[in-house]
């Protein structure tokens, strides 16, 4: 078959059943695909084939055997910041070039329980800290539909591996959005999880209290086949919840579209920057949610100016806490013939890390610093919660809240060098991830350039399931999902 990487999961679970091809057909496919394309895209830092032709005759063994499980045998990629035990793990940086982890982070050992082969780990930001995948140390990862364009970030190696159909669903984390984004710029569905919904042990840290793994593919049946293997209790993330796991596949149908009451946020829809067209896919979309049957009000979320910089203290200082572990003593790249132990931590440090690692670990380490600590830091976590207290409150009348995912479309490659108005770019993202909310992005058409646009759904705590439902139903009479990038469509 030249065509398995256009099947759905449901239909490759489906078709392992039933003998129609065997995990080694599919994996030996997706592998030549890679082969043959990732040349051009760039989303693959680690290419295990070995490792994936093993695991899928082990897949296929399971199967004759009568012991395999809905996904026993289907390939999946790994975004490089959740740590594989044989397989680098790089998190983007010169820092873990070299990096081989002795365990594996808990999202990827349910992956192998659950069956699912790993075609290699995938590219994204310097330790997710961006929103284009260009501060990876291994250069920038490109946009499917555009070459030339950035396929966000900082999970722009999973958006794009996906987009291209180098992999049927892969493994994101979003800190501010890094799911989001990334799935919005590249015409895929990511969910972004509630805070403590998906283990982070073993997930190389960004900013504790935001960072949360989730599922980036096509659908949003696609992401539940997903979700349902990350999500649950971890004892070894002691920010876990002990809340069961809802079946999300089970429940794609769960949530009736008819009387769903959408919040729209009044400050959203004014953003200075939020690009024309698309504002117009966004309501468009809104506009069939309510032929649907649900109903748009208009609510206020009168925080949103605090938004970027609030984000912009509290994930840098986070980032320059967590990042103190990379001093070239114990793990990672250790600078040539240090003088002393002072030389060898700053060589090391300002060798190993990129320019916005470093800007973060700068900004966070001023902002905790004893003088500066309750004037930024200690304000930024008060607006916090204000942030998250405007949410509650909008969820007392509504039941999910619309925004753009991103204010615009991808950017070109080089284009957004400025820092800050990279910043502002996560305007629609960062919130969610402050006040611990779980959300969606779907794709919902085009702009004048053939890029694709988002719309973002946010939910109240563990809602995931309705999220999954409200987009899931909204595929079912849409078909933005299905567009594929000329790219995926080459055969090999
Ligand atoms: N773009 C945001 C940042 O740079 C979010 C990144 C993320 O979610 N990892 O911090």
């Amino acid at each position: 078959m030249t065509d398995l990487h256009r099947l759905s999961i449901r239909e490759l679970s489906e078709g392992l059943a039933g003998s129609k091809f065997s995990s080694r057909e599919l994996t030996e496919h997706y592998l030549k695909r890679i082969a043959k394309i990732d040349a051009q895209v760039q989303s693959y830092v680690t290419v295990t084939p070995e490792q994936a032709l093993a695991q899928a005759d082990a897949a296929d063994a399971l199967r004759k055997s009568g012991m395999a499980n809905v996904l026993t045998g289907v390939p999946v990629a790994h975004k490089d910041i959740f740590c594989t035990q044989g397989i680098k793990t790089t998190a983007g940086s010169k820092m873990l070039d070299n990096f081989i982890s002795p365990y594996d982070a808990t999202v990827v050992a349910k992956g192998k329980v659950a069956g699912l082969v790993t075609l290699g780990k995938v590219n994204m930001d310097e330790f997710a800290m961006g929103s284009t995948s260009e501060s990876s140390y291994f250069g920038a990862t490109k946009n499917p539909w555009a070459l030339d364009h950035v396929p966000g970030g900082s999970s722009g190696g999973s958006a794009a591996a996906v987009a291209a159909d180098l992999a049927p669903f892969a493994t994101g984390t979003d800190t501010g959005g890094s799911i989001r984004q990334p799935a919005s710029f590249c015409g895929l569905t990511g969910l972004k999880p509630t805070y403590g919904r998906v283990s982070r042990f073993g997930m190389i840290a960004y900013a504790s209290s935001l960072d949360q793994g989730g599922p980036m593919a096509r659908s949003a049946e696609d992401c539940a086949y997903l979700m349902n293997v990350m999500a649950g209790h971890d004892d070894r993330d002691s920010t876990s919840v002990n809340v069961d796991a809802d079946d999300y596949v089970a429940n794609l149908n769960g949530t009736s579209v008819k009387g769903l009451r959408i919040g729209i946020p009044k400050q959203y829809f004014n953003v200075a920057g939020l690009d024309a067209d698309v504002k117009a896919r966004v309501e468009e979309s809104l506009k069939k949610l309510e032929e649907m049957g649900a109903t748009l009000v208009e609510i206020d979320l009168n925080m949103t100016d605090a938004y970027v910089p609030t984000y912009y203290l509290i994930a840098p200082a986070e980032a320059s806490s967590n990042l103190q572990r990379f001093d070239g003593v114990r793990y990672g790249y250790r600078c040539e013939n240090p003088v002393d132990l002072t030389d060898l931590y700053k060589r090391s440090r300002s060798e190993g890390f990129g320019p916005e690692v470093q800007r973060r670990i700068l900004i966070g380490t001023y902002a905790l610093s004893a003088g500066y600590y309750d004037a930024y830091y200690v304000k930024a976590q008060k607006v916090r919660r204000l942030i998250q207290q405007d949410f509650l409150k909008a969820f007392e009348s509504i039941d999910v809240i619309a925004a753009p995912s991103a204010p615009t479309t991808a950017y070109k490659i080089g284009a957004s060098l400025d820092p800050v108005e990279m910043y502002l770019g996560d305007i629609y993202t960062i919130a969610v991830n402050l006040a611990g909310l779980p959300a969606i992005n779907a794709p919902v058409g085009f702009d004048k350039d053939q890029l694709p646009v988002g719309l973002q759904l946010i939910g109240n705590y563990w809602s995931e399931s309705q999220l999954l439902s409200v987009v899931h139903q909204y595929q079912q009479t849409t078909d933005w999902h299905t567009k594929r990038a000329a790219i995926a469509e080459e055969t090999v």
